[in-house]
């Protein structure tokens, strides 16, 4: 028997179901915890700029919601969100261009992330098949993958996903009868690649998803933090809703902390959605709902909103022209007009997994290596690089010394 301090681990370890066996540690959270120390520079993580979190405002707001409201902003609320939020959320939404949103197609979520495990729950059964990009999002294959999924991978580009070899490889699947649950993309700066899925091919995933009766789930939580360049419909709104399960976030628009967002889905998803929900967490918490909610309609977003996207914009810049100066010419990267990442390719013999090591424990500076956001982990000649929480002089330092690094692999 394994005993420590009395503890019987094996009989632990026994009773683990089988879908949790298929749960693995994020390599970003464990990577994570080697570049706590102060003297490293973090490209990791993704992380929004603290110093702009509209700490006063939402403080005066959140006093008004406790003292006047405390009796529903403290209370249990409904699972798919308190009404006054759910409304907003209607509006913003109708403002997007989706004209037929009601309340029955919205579920307030404990953002994105259970919207994610909530869907992986609702339609993954074990083996089933599930299209993502390649990369695609860590923590969302974490959450299918809980549920078992089997992972199709289609490669992105500078226009988001390759839809010529996505119909392509859904063909083959079909003609084999493999029934594809789902396509899970992330159009806007994507995470991690940074790219924009175009106009053409937004409309081309909608044709292909309505070709071959699979639905697309659109996690969108960068959108609105474009600092350039010309703003796509979403796919949300280009279909009406109809094919399109869409992802939203007050994380990147307003505050992680609030652990709040939204699914916009036709009705009978969203009631089988709200079902899963019950059971994961009864409602989201009143308190921050009621206090988001206030913040929209007392008119802070926009200005908000702008404040982020300048400084964000410049942080980039700062990157981009940082990389240009150190960076070895070998080396490429993706030039995002948005959201919070850049991605670097390195020259096939540099394996940024190992590379990680060196950057970290000599050079005190960290990214995370690309390996982490393919569900196979097949790839090792990419990076990402975070570039909102650094200050422009920590932005500036870590691409050289990074640069310095890169520099002395190139052959
Ligand atoms: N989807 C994507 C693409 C993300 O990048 C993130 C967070 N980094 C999430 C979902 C989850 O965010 P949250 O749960 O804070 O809304």
């Amino acid at each position: 028997m394994n005993k420590k301090g009395g503890q019987n681990l094996k009989m632990w370890e026994e009773k683990f179901s089988s879908r949790s066996k298929t749960m693995k540690a994020s390599a970003i959270r464990e990577l994570l915890k080697l570049v706590e120390s102060p003297d490293i520079i973090s490209f990791a993580g993704g992380m929004p700029d603290p110093n702009l979190f509209p700490k006063e405002i939402l403080g005066e707001i959140a006093k008004e919601v406790f003292v006047n409201h405390g009796g529903k902003a403290l209370q249990y609320g409904p699972t798919e969100g308190v009404k006054p939020l759910r409304e907003t959320i209607v509006k913003m939404m109708q403002e997007e261009g989706i004209k037929n949103v009601g309340l029955e197609n919205v579920l307030v979520t404990t953002a994105s992330q259970q919207a994610l495990d909530l869907i992986a729950k609702v339609f993954v059964d074990p083996g089933d098949t599930v299209i993502v990009e390649a990369p695609s999002y860590v923590g969302g294959l974490q959450a299918l993958q809980a549920f078992q999924a089997n992972f199709v991978t289609v490669p992105l580009d500078e226009e988001g996903i390759k839809t010529d070899i996505l119909e392509e490889k859904i063909k083959e699947l079909q003609g084999k009868g493999v029934n594809i649950k789902l396509i899970y993309v992330i159009p806007n700066f994507q995470n991690p690649a940074g790219v924009t899925l175009s106009l053409e091919r937004r409309k081309e995933l909608l044709r292909i998803s309505h070709t071959y009766e699979i639905p697309i789930i659109e996690d969108d939580p960068y959108g609105e933090i474009r600092f350039e360049g010309e703003k796509f419909p979403s796919l949300l709104e280009l279909d009406q809703i109809g094919n399109v399960i869409g992802l939203r976030t007050f994380s990147k628009i307003l505050a992680p902390g609030f652990r709040l967002g939204w699914i916009i889905a036709n009705a009978t998803a969203i009631s089988k959605l709200a079902l899963a929900k019950q059971a994961a967490d009864l409602c989201s918490p009143s308190s921050t709902q009621y206090i988001a909610d206030k913040f929209i309609r007392d008119g802070y977003m926009n200005d908000y909103l702008d404040k982020v996207r300048k400084v964000y914009k410049e942080k980039k810049d700062t990157m981009l022209n940082a990389m240009e100066k150190y960076f070895p010419k070998e080396v490429t990267w993706t030039k995002p007009h948005g959201g919070m990442f850049v991605w670097v390719e390195t020259p096939e013999y540099i394996d940024t997994d190992a590379l990680f090591i060196e950057a970290v424990k000599e050079k005190k500076v960290a990214y995370v290596i690309g390996s982490a956001f393919y569900p196979y982990g097949e790839d090792k000649r990419h990076m990402r690089l975070n570039f909102t929480l650094s200050t422009l002089e920590q932005i500036d330092e870590g691409i050289k010394r990074l640069g310095e690094l890169l520099q002395s692999k190139i052959r």
